[in-house]
């Protein structure tokens, strides 16, 4: 059994690229910011950063017993911060991540329900069964085709 990782957990889309360099590619598209979301991003990260350590701080020293702070301790919160900031950020806007990995996948053979994420393959109406979306009736067609991302993994 492999264990999964966070990344996985969160979007079970990615393990759907079976082939490692199109998971990172489609992970980079679908978490690519919009105009300005980098600046936003490092803005609210450096406001995060300057605020969390004396904050941090000032709540150790508040405990009873506590009367000095271990200099390493402003780099272990940074580094608690900044690590899995990505992770996070993605997370909050998992709406919109998720629906860009499913939209890849359905353009590359492997029809998902945007909505849900249910796996299309093999319908005959162009309904999702899971949450009742409906879908283009194209991929239908698509779905009997011989899924080509399988093909590779097997040879
Ligand atoms: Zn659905």
């Amino acid at each position: 059994m492999e264990k999964k990782t966070l990344q996985e957990r969160i979007f079970p889309e990615v393990t759907y690229f079976e082939i490692l360099e199109e998971r990172r590619k489609a992970w980079a598209l679908a978490t690519k910011l919009p105009r300005g979301g980098l600046l936003a991003y490092c803005v609210i990260l450096v406001v995060v950063l300057a605020v969390a350590p004396p904050m941090a701080q000032f709540l150790l020293l508040s405990l009873p017993g506590v009367d000095e702070v271990p200099p390493v301790f402003n780099g272990v919160v940074v580094a608690l911060i900044v690590v899995p900031a990505p992770m996070v950020t993605a997370w909050i806007f998992r709406r919109k991540v998720q629906r860009s990995l499913r939209q890849q996948l359905t353009e590359r053979g492997r029809p998902i329900c945007l909505e849900c994420g249910y796996d299309l393959r093999g319908q005959t109406v162009s309904r999702c069964p899971e949450c009742g979306t409906a879908f283009d009736e194209k991929l239908l067609k698509d779905a009997e085709a011989p899924p080509s991302m399988q093909d590779c993994a097997d040879s």
